[in-house]
């Protein structure tokens, strides 16, 4: 999935080798434009549309995935189609929901869990609230690691994580100028500076800084100032998200984005070539949506937000 200024753009290769595309054309929703504008604020809008646009590019790659494998098992039913995508619009909507839950849940279990592992394990022995808030980030660390290692292994996840290494090869290639060819694409590698990952590590890291401002009396206490201080962190880490995007040319700020770097070596994996092309082919078509959208809005208002993908 690729994310330019005006289109989304999910490419999915269907079992009869064609390439297929779902498009997601950005609308100006004009109650987000100014929250957009809000240092902190911008990045929680950013996260929440990114979770609801993710699911809904997800679920149109299972759903394509679905269907090859029905249409094996029997040839395709008209009427099942036509169902499908008259419900299309109202499944979408809730799909955006179940993101935007998924990502909720997800934040506070990674918020309320460590909290609450470093008080039950270290809480007799550490008594600076800076040491408590590094031991609460190192396990936070330690259970992302390897959640993320874990679920590497599912097929699907395997492939999600290849795709994710191919966008970035992709990204690479057209940076440099070249011609966007799966030879060309495939020699870079598969980490790249501005990623969603990078968002990942350094949330924790800001919450290790915040938390330590922040005296609690008992695990509970301590579970609820975390949870409470998710939309700030949140919009801290994408402020810093942005600062390390500017900087990333300045020789000893650049290792403010390493750690997200590293990271990736989880999210992503070497693509092979047949979805280097699926990718190559979205990234086109993300451009060419583009470029039509710049086309009717001459004077197109510029977007400088990072992406999360
Ligand atoms: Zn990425």
């Amino acid at each position: 999935m690729f994310g330019g200024r005006y289109a989304q753009v999910t490419a999915v290769r269907r079992k009869t080798g064609e390439i297929e595309f779902f498009e997601v054309k950005k609308q100006g929703q004009p109650g987000l434009k100014w929250l957009s504008k809000i240092p902190l604020v911008r990045g929680i809008v950013a996260l929440v549309l990114a979770s609801a646009s993710g699911a809904k590019h997800l679920q149109f790659a299972s759903d394509m995935f679905e269907r090859d494998h029905d249409e094996e098992a029997e040839s395709a039913d008209e009427t099942v189609q036509e169902n499908q995508s008259s419900s299309k619009w109202g499944m979408i909507l809730g799909v955006a929901m179940v993101g935007i839950l998924s990502l909720l849940i997800g934040k506070m279990v990674f918020t309320a869990l460590p909290a609450f592992l470093a008080s039950i394990l270290f809480d007799r022995f550490v008594h600076s609230m800076f040491l408590q808030s590094l031991i609460e980030g190192a396990i936070k660390t330690i259970l992302l690691l390897a959640y993320l290692w874990g679920i590497s292994f599912t097929p699907l996840i395997k492939r999600v994580f290849q795709y994710h290494g191919a966008e970035h090869k992709v990204i690479t290639a057209f940076e440099r100028g070249e011609e966007l060819t799966v030879t060309n694409v495939q020699k870079h590698s598969t980490l790249h500076y501005r990623c969603g990952s990078s968002f990942i590590i350094l949330s924790i890291i800001v919450g290790v800084i915040l938390y330590s401002f922040f005296t609690y009396h008992s695990v509970w206490d301590r579970i609820l100032i975390r949870l409470a201080l998710i939309p700030l962190v949140i919009g801290l880490s994408y402020e810093l998200l942005r600062m390390t995007n500017a900087v990333k040319d300045i020789p000893i700020l650049a290792w403010l984005g390493y750690p997200g770097l590293w990271l990736q070596k989880l999210t992503t994996k070497e693509p092979t070539d047949d979805q280097v092309e699926v990718a190559i082919a979205a990234f086109n078509r993300m451009r060419e949506l583009d470029a039509q959208a710049e086309a009717r809005l001459a004077n197109g208002v510029q977007r400088t937000t990072p992406a999360f993908n």
